[in-house]
């Protein structure tokens, strides 16, 4: 019979992953729920180091499968250790981050063991009466939310980041560290990296920005989005845009935010001359906190944000900046 919840964990550029920690945060609660253990699976090249960061998080178990092979994530290589290692610890549930592996990943793990992934998760928890997992996402752009369940085991779900909340790390803690062999055949594989591009980004990344301050087409060019530049710096923040402000060029697609672009889920977004279409709020409705900045007090965003400005962004940047300032140096 299935049982525990495992995670699939990640070290990005070289740091375990704040991701990782949350899938561990929330599993931990889990696999409370279920009075069954918390695993995690570390994949990669000298993935070994990262084991105690782990069951400081939360994990029972660490699955460690340290090969030169999977330095690179690479989907072959990566669905067939997880398919091998799913098949022999046979968890209930599997946890997977709403980034670009998770969602390359859990759709193709899930197929290869006969069961469902749940994408794009907002919330996890385990029905009392079924002891299935309960994943909660947002649905029609962004505009309902659904709760899902399983007719088959593993359930496997992806979270989107910063939707839950990592442990306090306790190095107290202690845990079982196994090592699992890749046993890969790299001739096997059809695909290969050739190249890594990384992209260049001043500051913080959007993804893991704790405030964004984002434009709209009412920004009406370029410059307008070195005001919001300058506030978003002040706040430690990234600059973030709606599609038309992409598609005009004036700030590049990979600030964007919805639908068809990023999805974040910072404590405070401030959305200045956005108007709040259902595509748009697709990518950011996950905020703790969004403020709005719109002269059309009409406007579909002021229906989502929890304050909001009626005014030219013109007029009300200067004076929010002036305060910030005030505030900022008390
Ligand atoms: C399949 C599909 C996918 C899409 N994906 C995305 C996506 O990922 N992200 C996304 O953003 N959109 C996406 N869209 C587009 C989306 O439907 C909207 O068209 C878009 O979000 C509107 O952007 P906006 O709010 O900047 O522009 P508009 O809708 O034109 O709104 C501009 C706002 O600025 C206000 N304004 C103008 N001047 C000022 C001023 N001086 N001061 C204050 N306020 C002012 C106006 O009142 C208005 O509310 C998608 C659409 C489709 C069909």
């Amino acid at each position: 019979m299935a049982s525990g919840v495992m995670v699939f964990g990640e070290i990005i550029e070289g740091k375990f992953a704040a991701v990782t920690t949350e899938l561990l945060g929330c599993g931990r609660k889990l696999a409370g729920d279920l009075g069954q253990e918390l695993s995690v699976v570390l994949a990669g090249s000298g993935v070994n180091t990262y084991a105690q960061d782990a069951v400081k998080y939360g994990a029972d178990k660490v699955y460690i499968v340290d090969d030169p092979i999977l330095a690179n994530y690479q989907t072959e290589s990566y669905l067939a250790v997880m398919e091998k290692l799913v098949k022999q610890v046979n968890p209930q549930v599997i946890l997977l981050s709403q980034n670009d592996i998770g969602r390359d990943l859990a759709p193709r793990l899930a197929f290869r063991l006969g069961t469902a992934a749940t994408m794009d998760c907002i919330g996890v928890a385990i029905d009392p009466a079924t002891k299935k997992l309960l994943p909660t996402k947002p649905v029609y752009g962004g505009n309902a939310r659904a709760v899902y369940t399983y007719e088959t085991d593993p359930q496997v779900a992806t979270v989107r980041a910063k939707a839950v909340s990592a442990l306090e790390p306790d190095s107290s803690r202690q845990g079982e560290i196994i090592s699992v062999p890749a046993g890969l055949d790299p001739s096997a594989f059809k695909a290969k990296t050739v190249q890594k591009v990384k992209e260049e980004v001043k500051g913080v990344k959007l993804e893991d920005a704790p405030v964004i301050v984002s434009g709209g087409r009412g920004i009406g060019g370029p410059d307008g989005f070195k005001e919001l530049a300058e506030i978003a710096s002040m706040l430690k923040g990234a600059v973030g845009a709606s599609r038309p402000a992409c598609d005009s060029a004036w700030m590049p697609d990979t600030s964007q935010v919805g639908l068809t672009g990023k999805i974040v889920s910072p404590d405070l977004y401030i959305a200045v001359a956005i108007s709040g279409a259902s595509q748009h709020m697709a990518g950011c409705s996950g905020a703790k906190v969004i403020v709005a900045i719109n002269k059309d007090p009409e406007a579909n965003i002021f229906k989502e944000a929890r304050y909001g400005v009626v005014g030219d962004w013109k007029k009300v940047l200067p004076a929010f900046k002036a305060k910030l300032k005030e505030l900022m140096a008390q």
